[in-house]
């Protein structure tokens, strides 16, 4: 649960992207704050229309990498000039926009307070089935706003999510801290019940299931892998956070799984489902973090190859055990970030390029994107966009048929069929 100051220049669609970036860090507990001088993270998203912008962009990022522990540097001149931060010396991590709520996450869970409602906003609606976790990670301070599971049945939550179905959620966010331990304190975990019976709600909808952490998952990942290939309305896509590939690592994170843990949940979802998302997160230069820990780290990645991933260089948060251990230097915690994050972006890449002449169907028109453009998710909720949307008279709530054309690094684009 962070603290953030962000600042956004340039253009109406850049103001968009920073909305975006906000309704994400609101739903995961995050709150924004008047200055960077009380702000835990600061966000920088950039203009590059002309020289001059580029070299304000400059010094203000510079400015705030002096004024803040952490700087996320987006936005057009992050995406087309990056290496000019990293020439001059910036102490920040560049990163595309949509990567930008996951970094200030720091790896943490989302925060879900105790009165947490579900919320409907265009034709997404969130849905918290429960708040706390299981878990005592040693870098967490959301666990002190959050305490212990506590799961409302699954039939109060089926009835919050027909409520959202029924006033025009066409995306359902399943959210929570841990949503795979959502009824442990019933003495039973649930999650995959619960999907089961929200599936059955009538109507035409999708569910995206939120963090669900491996310890959790593990005990129930083959009744889990089968309630998602038997029930199209769920997305195939699992977040599942590793944090790291080395036991020692994990031990000293007090994440309560091992990797092998991980790598079997990964398993018997490859064995269930031909095509889904894997989505993980790694937290790079944890205090205790080896050479070797990291080595092991980057083969994991190497060897599970995620869609989605998130990558969080090690930041101390106020009241937390892992603060008060001696930390490793910003540079090797730089290397180390740089280098997974790059073999993070050959990864997503390839999987977006893989997608290029294949066809998609009933993909979910999300939202509206910058200019003409609408975002959507196909079945595994990758990300395609539709540009000259307006042509095919597509809006939020539409399902289409698409044809994927052309890949970036974190989306593809696509013409409807
Ligand atoms: S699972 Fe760990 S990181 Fe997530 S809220 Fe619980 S203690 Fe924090």
């Amino acid at each position: 649960m962070a603290r953030y100051h962000i600042e956004t220049y340039g253009c109406t669609s850049n103001r968009g992207e920073s909305r975006q970036i906000e309704r994400r860090l609101r739903d995961a507990g995050h709150h924004r704050v008047d200055g960077v001088d009380e702000a835990d993270v600061a966000i920088l998203n950039t203009c590059t229309v002309v020289e001059k912008t580029e070299r304000n962009m400059l010094r203000r990022a510079e400015e705030l990498a002096d004024e803040t522990a952490d700087l996320y540097v987006t936005g057009c001149m992050a995406l087309a000039q990056g290496e000019a931060f990293v020439n001059a010396g910036v102490d920040a991590d560049v990163l595309h926009w949509d990567e930008v709520p996951e970094a200030v996450t720091n790896g943490e869970c989302p925060t879900t307070t105790p009165d947490a409602e579900p919320i409907l906003d265009g034709v997404v609606g969130i849905l918290p089935i429960a708040r706390g976790c299981m878990s005592d990670c040693s870098y967490c301070i959301t666990k002190h706003a959050t305490g212990k599971i506590d799961s409302p049945s699954i039939e109060e939550n089926v009835e919050k999510a027909r409520a959202l179905i029924h006033a025009g959620a066409k995306e359902l966010r399943i959210t929570g801290q841990d949503t795979g331990v959502y009824g442990w304190d019933d003495g039973e975990r649930k999650l995959h019940r619960l999907l089961d019976r929200i599936c059955d709600i009538e109507g035409d909808f999708r569910v995206r299931v939120g963090m669900a952490n491996p310890k959790g998952v593990h005990g129930i990942r083959e009744e889990l892998a089968s309630v998602f290939a038997d029930n199209e309305e769920l997305y195939d896509f699992l977040h599942a956070p590793v944090q790291s590939g080395s036991d020692d690592v994990l031990g000293d994170m007090r994440r309560q799984h091992q990797v092998s843990e991980y790598v079997e949940v990964v398993e018997t979802f490859d064995d269930a489902l031909p095509y889904w998302t894997l989505s993980t997160d790694f937290i790079v230069g944890f205090p205790t973090e080896t050479d070797h820990d990291h080595a092991q780290s980057m083969a994991l990645l190497r060897e599970t190859r995620p869609e989605k991933i998130n990558v969080t260089r090690f930041s101390k948060r106020p009241g937390t055990d892992a603060a008060d251990m001696k930390g490793l230097g910003g540079t090797i915690k730089k290397e180390r970030s740089s280098e997974m994050s790059e073999v993070k972006r050959e990864l997503v890449r390839e999987a977006y390029a893989d997608m290029v002449g294949e066809t998609r169907e009933d993909v979910l028109v999300v939202e509206e994107g910058t200019g003409d453009s609408v975002k959507c998710r196909d079945s595994a909720y990758r990300q395609l966009i539709v540009r000259s949307a307006s042509e095919y008279g597509l809006e939020p709530g539409d399902f289409v048929d698409l044809e994927v054309t052309a890949n970036e690094t974190m989306y593809a684009f696509a013409e409807p069929l």
